[in-house]
């Protein structure tokens, strides 16, 4: 099932878009299970899980950390980890780039950024993007581009118009940032998300089944 899910999705997006498979609560085995077709990209939302699964796992399998990341936390996957989707302040990302630092390597990360109504979603206001990208001198971090969730929501014109807010911002910055990564699109809103110029889809329950 969880093979054929994941040759299925491959099948149906553009090779432009570059699919992370979310395994999130999901056992060690089913993990294996899409490794075995080749698939690598694999997103995590805790750090604990995503370091346990690291040890037990392959090691050329790339781990994205896709949910909100806690300071003291970072130096727990800044040995490993692929790619950052949930850069959403200054200080985060000076921690990350410290402990980059400290394994002598370059972090790749993504600027989270608020464009659903939902008052709980995590993410920089266009504003403190701004900001922040004015203010940051990194060294041993590399920001390739921009994360964001649409509100969890059937309405279609509602989504179409968090997506293109997003994208609108990145083509804003693409050029001058040298920006390549734009990640949005989950499993109910990944084919609106790519044609609302997407190049990163990060899907779980599509793959792996439901959670509870
Ligand atoms: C869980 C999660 C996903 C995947 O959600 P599905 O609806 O299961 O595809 C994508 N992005 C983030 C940030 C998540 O936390």
């Amino acid at each position: 099932m969880i093979k054929e899910n994941i040759t299925t999705l491959l099948k149906t997006i553009p090779t432009t878009v570059k699919l992370i498979a979310v395994s999130k609560t999901k056992p060690i085995e089913r993990i294996q299970e899409a490794y075995e077709t080749g698939h690598l990209d694999f997103g995590e939302n805790k750090v604990q899980e995503m370091s346990e699964k690291a040890t037990r796992l392959p090691k050329d399998i790339q781990w994205h950390m896709i949910g909100h990341l806690q300071r003291n936390k970072v130096k727990y996957i800044a040995p490993f980890v692929s790619l950052i989707h949930s850069v959403d302040s200054v200080r985060l990302l000076r921690e990350i780039d410290k402990q980059a630092q400290k394994n002598d390597r370059i972090i790749d990360c993504l600027l989270q950024m608020r464009i659903a109504r939902e008052e709980t979603k995590f993410g920089l206001t266009f504003n403190a993007c701004d900001e922040l990208l004015q203010n940051m001198q990194c060294s041993h971090v590399r920001i390739r581009g921009l994360m964001g969730m649409a509100t969890f929501s059937d309405d279609q014109s509602q989504l179409k118009e968090e997506f293109g807010s997003l994208k609108n911002y990145f083509d804003k910055h693409k050029n001058e940032c040298q920006w390549d990564t734009l990640s949005m699109g989950m499993s109910g809103d990944y084919e609106l998300a790519i044609a609302c110029g997407s190049n990163m889809i990060r899907v779980g329950s599509r793959i792996f089944g439901s959670r509870n």
